[in-house]
């Protein structure tokens, strides 16, 4: 058989491959559009055009791609140009894996979930392709799990709650009396209960965004000083671990070591949900790095983008874990990680808040070295920023209004 082949004209093999490669993309359910590095579509696959509902403009060849492909936020909310994941990945050439928008058919009268993948390839004549997943089932089966587990999570708090309280008094000298035997099996108890505790707190976090409870409330801020105070919080714990905890500058690889905290940046955040983010990003590094280390956190505008990194110089990710992290229940498993308590959730739930507000997040890492997680989120400008603001505030007044009628019904008459 391998002889057979050998002995073909490489032409025919050529063309045979060519015609099993147009078939594939033919028949498969994803949609597939190829376009130069310009945006220009060079090639789109029937599911492409079916899911698009572009047929309209005939096979789409030679349009622009933002033509064909438009896209919403997962919520249905309009994206800016700066925010735009697909416009980013295709203008700045930074891949794209599995981001869930909504696709906003051609007549505009659909809106489907797709997950968005853009594998850029270097140079030629087709250099960018965009793959796109209908995702409406995975994410109501999705939805229907998430719903299920946060109301499980919710409900076995309590007891839970319950239990470490106990095995607390059980522990206390002035409350119970044990012999040195049952202490420790009592610590040991404990331990368990604090972390199913928190297993139950991440699994509660990680659900609120997949079944639709929780949505970003989003609102104008200075980006230096609104991260400055939340890493305030954690300059505590991070002594108590004897480490080096730092704001203000980078010792990543890749970004130059500049100190730019006079720099003034607005974004258009969720503030809980940077809580969330940097709480998790901080508290990972003050776990996975060795006392008498460093921590360094930084913030700075990086053209329509603000970037903030958490470096650290702890036990660092390994290739091949590097890829998973952010994954649901993953951790690394590893002499370092074995002794370190965990849930596997933390970056997962960071992974979807910085999605939630339009932005990426990422890890780079030298195992043994140390680790940088960057968080990119859409800039705004000063003007916009205070456009915003007054929007904002007008927007509370009105709520504070609403409220103080739905109060007080008989407008102060008792
Ligand atoms: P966990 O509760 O296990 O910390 P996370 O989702 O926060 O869960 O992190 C997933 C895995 O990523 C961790 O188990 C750890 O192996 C790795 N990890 C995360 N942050 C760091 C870090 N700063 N340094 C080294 N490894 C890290």
């Amino acid at each position: 058989m391998s002889l057979l082949k050998r002995n073909k004209p490489v032409n025919n093999e050529a063309n045979s491959d060519n015609t099993l490669a147009k078939m594939a993309l033919s028949n498969i359910h994803d949609g597939v559009i190829i376009t130069d590095k310009s945006g220009i579509i060079k090639f789109a696959n029937p599911a492409a055009i079916s899911m698009t509902e572009c047929s309209g403009v005939g096979n789409a060849i030679g349009l622009d791609y933002a033509l064909v492909l438009r896209i919403e936020s997962k919520e249905g909310r309009e994206y800016s140009p700066a925010e735009n994941p697909l416009i980013r990945a295709m203008k700045t050439g930074q891949s794209l894996e599995n981001y869930v928008v909504c696709l906003v058919t051609c007549p505009g009268t659909k809106r489907i979930p797709i997950a968005l993948s853009v594998i850029v390839e270097d140079g030629g004549e087709a250099s960018r392709i965009i793959t796109f997943r209908n995702v409406t089932k995975e994410l109501a089966e999705d939805s229907e799990k998430a719903d299920f587990i946060s109301t499980a999570s919710h409900e076995m708090r309590t007891p839970v709650a319950s239990i470490e309280g106990y095995l607390s008094l059980a522990l206390n000298p002035q409350t119970s009396t044990i012999d040195e035997r049952a202490k420790g099996y009592l610590t040991a108890a404990h331990n368990a209960s604090q972390h199913l505790g928190r297993l139950f707190k991440d699994l509660l976090d990680a659900t609120k965004l997949e079944d639709g409870h929780v949505h970003p409330h989003f609102e104008p801020v200075e980006m230096v000083g609104t991260i400055k105070q939340i890493i305030d919080g954690y300059a505590m714990a991070a002594k108590n671990a004897k480490l080096n905890y730092q704001f203000g500058s980078n010792r990543s690889k890749s970004v130059s070591e500049v100190r730019k905290l006079d720099q003034v940046v607005y974004g258009f955040i969720d503030v809980n949900f940077m809580r969330e983010i940097m709480g998790n990003l901080i508290e990972n590094a003050i776990k996975y790095t060795p006392a008498g280390g460093s921590i360094y956190i930084n913030v700075r505008g990086d053209g329509d983008r603000v970037l903030i990194n958490v470096t650290d110089t702890g036990i660092g990710i390994s290739a091949d874990d590097i890829h998973h992290i952010f994954q649901k229940f993953y951790r690394s498993d590893n002499s370092d990680t074995r002794t370190i308590g965990g849930t596997g959730l933390g970056l997962y739930i960071v992974k979807q808040r910085v999605e939630a507000m339009g932005g990426t997040v990422w890890a780079e890492s030298a195992f043994g070295e140390g680790s940088t997680f960057y968080v990119s989120l859409p800039r705004i400008t000063g003007e916009e920023y205070e456009k915003r603001m007054i929007a904002f505030r007008n927007a509370a007044l009105a709520q504070n209004n609403v409220n103080q009628v739905n109060n007080n019904p008989n407008g102060g008459i008792q």
